[in-house]
């Protein structure tokens, strides 16, 4: 912004704003962006964050882990995404991302100055490592940040995935300048990223969000995490893979079984694509694990009175039908006060929110340390 802006902004007389602006740009931390446009009176110059700077973004996922190398404003300049099974365990997966990180930063030199990452579980935002994680055995309190922090000397912030989710689509998505979201990731896990006064809501131990083991049925089919009846039990990753397999085999979906015949075994994606060729059980199974996670969308918008829902994850692909599922839910059941002017959408930036909602939080990170 122009440095008037950046004035009025921070609420600084213009003498200590200049010798503010000129500290950073020594410390090589901004630079001119040329003129601004006038707003009458005196022109002023634009300021902007160094365009060498760089942040690292590690996405890490039950069954996958990309990283991706921004700009300075969260920008997304290369990613890579491969094929990682997380229950290999930290050190097995960490060097993957460091590996990953060094090709990223290789095509995009620039100065690194903090990195984020997101995990697919329980972390302590405090200490930077996850806590008891259901679906990462051996990550239970391994010391995720420090171990980052120390092999690239900068500084790392560590978070729940679906946090960095819902960060990513405020920064860049479709919940642009919202204070106040929900974000809900369906991908092996079912969890809720809750952004109030436009800052990520953790909880005092950092498990605020966690719906996926929301009790939907007492006597409902078992969860990872040890007991019965779990929204994800009913709708997680390997829920729907679960129920897609009887469905094949019971003859119920030919499609379904073509696709068994055909590869073996059946993912969530299988029933996406199912439903998507007109599979009637396929379509249905869609629609009842929408109506399940929409009872317990509708009692968090009855909780938060956010402005916007939005849904991502990999069975997010389920689309359209699972939308109208949700909707339908929430509208009907919330009240029209809080449901009048609330959009539910599907995610813009698919399997980028969490890799720029990582970067975004690495920024808040290394500006946070430099005062
Ligand atoms: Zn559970």
């Amino acid at each position: 912004m122009s440095r008037v802006e950046l004035g009025e902004r921070l609420e600084l007389p213009r003498a200590r704003l200049t010798a503010e602006v000129s500290r950073l740009a020594e410390a090589g931390m901004v630079e001119s962006g040329g003129p601004a446009a006038s707003r009458g009176g005196r022109r002023s110059t634009l300021v902007r964050l160094a365009s060498d700077l760089r942040l690292l973004a590690v996405d890490i996922g039950a069954t996958s882990v990309g990283v991706a190398v921004t700009g300075p404003r969260c920008d997304v300049l290369a990613h890579v995404v491969e094929d990682c099974d997380v229950r290999t365990g930290p050190v097995a997966v960490l060097e993957r991302v460091a590996a990953l990180a060094d090709v990223v930063l290789g095509s995009n030199p620039g100065r690194l100055l903090a990195a984020g990452v997101g995990l697919p579980g329980p972390v302590s935002f405090r200490e930077g490592l996850p806590v008891a994680p259901p679906i990462m055995p051996g990550w239970d309190r391994f010391p995720v940040r420090d171990q980052l922090a120390s092999r690239w000397r900068r500084p790392v912030a560590v978070d729940n995935d679906v946090n960095a989710m819902a960060m990513g689509e405020r920064h860049a998505g479709v919940a642009q300048s919202l204070d106040e979201l929900i974000f809900v990731k369906i991908g092996t896990g079912i969890g809720c990223g809750i952004v109030l006064g436009g800052r990520v809501y953790r909880g005092v131990a950092g498990t605020a969000g966690d719906i996926g083991h929301v009790r939907i049925d007492e006597y409902g089919p078992a969860c990872a995490c040890g007991e019965v009846g779990c929204l994800e039990a009913y709708f997680g990753g390997a829920a729907l893979a679960r129920d897609a397999l009887t469905l094949a085999r019971s003859g119920r979906s030919v499609r379904l079984a073509e696709l068994l015949e055909e590869r073996g075994s059946l993912t969530a994606q299988d029933v996406g694509a199912a439903a998507g060729a007109g599979d009637f059980a396929a379509v249905n199974l869609i629609r009842e694990g929408g109506r399940r996670l929409g009872q317990v969308i509708a009692s968090l918008v009855s909780f938060i009175n956010p402005g916007m829902v939005v849904i991502g994850g990999g069975v997010a692909g389920l689309g359209h039908q699972l939308l109208a599922e949700v909707r339908s839910a929430v509208y009907r059941r919330s009240l029209p006060l809080a449901t009048g002017n609330l959009p539910i959408v599907l995610s813009e930036l698919g399997d980028q929110a969490a890799v720029i909602g990582a970067a975004w939080s690495a920024s808040e990170r290394a500006f946070a340390l430099t005062h």
